[in-house]
């Protein structure tokens, strides 16, 4: 009896970890108006707030015994999370690599961690698992994949890079002494994955670029050439489809017929640029991609959703599985799957996030047209704003965009170039109104204006080249 009463206290304790109806009803009215407040608040807030004091502050006490009133929290939360830094959902955030975080993908995400669906195993979760294959058979043919493909929803394209480099080791460089190819515009998490795949010793080739800043393919056939006649075996061409930097995407058909050649394990890291196959000028770009042996896409980047969804495709799909299926004693599935392969089997991930809901939902809800419309808007924008760039005086507007990354710079009449263009990127910044990034080429500093939110539009570019002209007016004013 003691017991009994005993449990009984603890079930009382623990049960405002089981809002009822009318309390979740509440809650959830609560939350909706937060959100609602966010997403209005974006057409013309901010693009970028400083670390004021805000962010800083904590709630008394931070992790408290009892719970507090969800207002508490929510306004927490707007004050000190959501204001500061940089607003990654504003249609004026154009730095890095944008992506948007879209209405429907965060309510796939509520409605994924309420069912909380285990995602690993067919047998556990039909439905669930059916879902995340289709999705990666629908972006295997997005990118013109045969049927034998295979691949898994990541967290991101860090992860669906050293998934498929993972795949590449096994399939081609078992052993190790593989040589790599790249160029230096790679993105540093294929270092990253390599040095995790245990390659990071592996002969590393730099692969030059042109003027266009892709990769030249007479360079990369040199190199080849000379690593065979030498005596080392080539194993792994990394080609970018759309670099952080420039958005330059490298001669694919070229690379793959020399990839062909000599035996190497063609990986294309398209986590920026790949799924703008889905738009008539992103696929006439990307020609070639189809070729790759494996590819990192970030569907979290060029399918607007909020962080955390990256996908790895590989186009011989039990490349894959060799590399990630592994068995366990307490995790005998409780039948066969009628429904494709089993994610477990295809990641280095096991219990993970019913990722799929995110992207399937848009997919429904707006429709597949709507993303291939905002795509052929962010090229269309990108090339306008180069255009225009380049008609204003002072400005190096760089060569005309292969995808919706420019990388540009001004150049003034006296002074130091560099100085000049990382001052006028921090005013811009800090202005808070348009949110650009920078970067170095060749050792030089440039801006970057990268378009790729779907709340992006002509007006904001308007905004973009305004907060550019004016600022570096200033500036030179400035300087006398
Ligand atoms: C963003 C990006 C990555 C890294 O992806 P994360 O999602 O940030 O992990 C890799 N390569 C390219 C070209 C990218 O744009």
């Amino acid at each position: 009896m003691e017991a009994r009463a005993a449990l009984e206290a603890l079930a009382a304790a623990a049960a405002p970890l089981e809002p009822g109806p009318e309390a979740r009803a509440d809650l959830l009215d609560q939350v909706f108006a937060h959100a609602e407040d966010f997403w209005s608040g974006l057409s013309n807030g901010p693009s970028y707030r400083g670390r004021d004091e805000a962010f800083a502050q904590r709630l008394d006490p931070e992790f408290p015994e009892a719970g507090r009133a969800p207002g508490e929290a929510l306004a927490y939360l707007a004050a000190c999370v959501d204001a500061p830094g940089i607003a990654t959902a504003s249609p004026r955030f154009m730095g890095y690599i944008p992506g948007g975080g879209l209405v429907h993908a965060a309510i796939g995400d509520f409605l994924a961690a309420a069912a909380n669906k285990y995602a690993g195993f067919a047998s556990a979760a039909p439905g669930a698992v059916r879902m995340e294959n289709a999705l990666v058979a629908w972006l295997s043919e997005v990118v013109g994949y045969p049927a034998t493909a295979a691949g898994t929803l990541t967290s991101g394209g860090s992860l669906a890079n050293l998934t498929a480099i993972v795949a590449a080791r096994d399939a081609r460089d078992p052993q190790g002494g593989g040589a790599v190819y790249t160029t230096p515009f790679v993105h540093h998490c294929v270092d990253k994955a390599l040095h995790i795949a245990g390659r990071s010793g592996a002969p590393h080739r730099r692969i030059a670029t042109d003027d266009r800043h892709r990769m030249c393919a007479d360079a990369l056939a040199e190199a080849l050439a000379r690593d065979v006649a030498g005596g080392v075996r080539p194993w792994l061409v990394v080609a970018s489809a759309g670099t952080v930097d420039t958005g330059a995407v490298d001669p694919l058909p070229e690379i793959a017929d020399l990839c062909a050649r000599h035996g190497a394990w063609l990986h294309v890291d398209g986590a920026y640029g790949g799924l703008f196959m889905l738009c008539p000028e992103g696929r006439e770009k990307l020609a070639g991609i189809e070729r790759a042996d494996s590819l990192a896409l970030d569907p979290h980047k060029t399918m607007f959703l909020p962080y955390g969804t990256g996908a790895a495709l590989v186009r011989d799909g039990q490349r894959l599985k060799d590399a990630f299926s592994a068995s366990a004693a307490y995790l005998e599935p409780l039948g066969p799957s009628s429904v494709g392969p089993e994610p477990a089997d295809m990641s280095v991930e096991l219990t993970r996030h019913f990722r799929g809901l995110r992207l399937w939902l848009p997919l429904q809800l707006a429709g597949v047209g709507a993303f291939r419309a905002a795509q052929s808007e962010k090229i269309a924008l990108a090339r306008d704003f180069h255009a225009r760039l380049s008609d204003m005086a002072g400005w190096d507007a760089g060569p005309p965009p292969d995808l919706s990354v420019v990388a540009f710079r001004y150049l003034p009449p006296r002074g130091d170039a560099d100085a000049f263009n990382d001052v006028l990127l921090r005013r811009v910044q800090e202005e808070g109104r348009v949110f650009l990034s920078g970067t170095r080429i060749g050792g030089a500093s440039y801006l970057r204006c990268a378009v790729l939110s779907f709340r992006t539009h002509l007006a904001h570019i308007d905004d973009a080249l305004e907060a550019l002209q004016r600022n570096a007016e200033a500036l030179l004013a400035e300087q006398g």
